[in-house]
């Protein structure tokens, strides 16, 4: 397949377009180096962070922007200065396209093998990279990028699925992996969406003892059992949950993006030396709470971005080895607009996953 420099993709034109108001559309990818590769896009998970930035949420967006961070497809085009991936290779990229890499010692995160915290980390779109030229997403006909940030499928999982583990899956499994989720370790998941399912669910194949499921109402009590839990609360209705359950995990994740969120509770539900680690990115501050809550137990509290290129490769042979089985819901492509419509409604049980059709080429043939 030959491709050109002008690539189709769903592109937000404005913060409108996080309401269903995306635009199929072409747009120019970065040039194309020795280090790149280029993908036919065959499945893009949505993830809550590609909310917040067609809204401008976090910051004002670099529109027009193609969104999307959990792209696998076919490898169509390969850079001459890349040695380990070929032609037809299935591949996937998540949340992080670039890095220094600098290994030598000049950055301490490169060199440590935690890319994710290199202080010239690219982030797969609403970027720049290096050369100025604008990194875009996978909700697309295909991708163009650095090589390095690119992944092997094992054969074993399938695209939809494989998608779904390269934001949503890496960024619950690192901190389980970092504060030793396993046997003897209650942990608590708070948010139950596509980053905490997937927590849920590698806390139960890492041997956690105790698994518990922290929503806001029971309707995903049934559902959080069969991943794994082992208890479930539902906050806006079980009274007293925050001294029922307080002082008995000993580690929270926590994926809520809300600013209204009643965080006291949650960190109350830590025992002495409890951890408690947040992925959700709030648009707002988050709320104000008492440093009491942490110095009474010996509390501590850290956030978490994804995972670096070594726990992802990680990631993707433990889930394969443990058949690890996301909650995916698949959509078409040419549905993008409903999904993330549908998405921030709470819909997805658990993760959305866009589905290129055969024909890639649907919407340059007016379909
Ligand atoms: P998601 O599928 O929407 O899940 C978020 C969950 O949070 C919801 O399912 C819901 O669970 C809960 N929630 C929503 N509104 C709430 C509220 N007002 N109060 C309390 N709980 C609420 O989203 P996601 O894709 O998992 O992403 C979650 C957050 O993580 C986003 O902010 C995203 O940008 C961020 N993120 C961070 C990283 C990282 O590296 N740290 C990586 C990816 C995503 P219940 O219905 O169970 O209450
Ligand atoms: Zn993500």
């Amino acid at each position: 397949m030959t491709t050109d420099n002008k690539f189709w993709g769903w592109l937000g034109h404005d913060r409108s377009s996080a309401n269903g108001n995306m635009v199929w559309g072409q747009y120019a990818p970065k040039p194309f180096e020795t280090r790149d590769i280029e993908i036919r896009v065959t499945h893009c998970g949505v993830c809550g962070s590609d909310l917040h930035h067609l809204r401008s949420g976090w910051r004002p967006a670099d529109y027009p922007l193609c969104v999307g961070h959990e792209i696998v497809g076919l490898v169509v085009r390969v850079g001459s200065a890349v040695t380990d991936i070929s032609l037809g290779d299935r591949v996937g990229v998540g949340a992080q396209s670039g890095a220094c890499l600098n290994v030598a010692g000049d950055c301490p995160a490169c060199a440590k093998g935690i890319e994710q915290y290199c202080p010239q980390h690219t982030i797969t779109y609403d970027a720049r990279f290096p050369d100025g030229s604008k990194a875009n997403g996978g909700y697309a006909d295909l991708w163009r990028g650095p090589a390095a940030f690119a992944f092997a499928i094992p054969d074993s999982i399938p695209s939809d699925w494989a998608a779904s583990m390269l934001c949503g899956g890496i960024t619950a499994f690192t901190p389980l992996l970092e504060h030793h989720a396993g046997p003897g370790k209650r942990v608590g998941v708070i948010g139950i969406g596509g980053l905490g399912h997937f927590a849920i669910i590698a806390a139960k194949a890492l041997g956690c003892d105790e698994i518990v499921a922290i929503s806001r109402s029971s309707s995903k009590r049934k559902d959080a059992f069969e991943m794994g839990a082992t208890k479930f609360i539902a906050t806006n209705e079980d009274k007293n949950w925050e001294t029922s359950e307080g002082c008995k995990l000993d580690l929270i994740l926590c994926t809520v993006s809300s600013a209204d969120m009643p965080i006291e509770g949650y960190i109350g539900l830590l025992d002495l030396n409890g951890h408690f680690v947040q992925l959700g990115a709030p648009e707002d501050k988050t709320p104000p709470f008492s440093m009491f809550i942490l110095l009474s137990r010996h509390r501590s509290m850290s956030g978490s971005l994804i995972g670096g290129r070594r726990q992802i490769r990680y990631m993707l042979d433990f889930f394969a080895e443990r058949k690890i089985r996301p909650w995916v819901v698949n959509i078409p492509m040419r549905d993008a607009n409903k999904a993330i419509q549908d998405f921030e409604k709470g819909a997805p049980r658990y993760r959305y996953v866009l589905v290129n059709e055969e024909n890639l080429n649907w919407a340059r043939w007016g379909c």
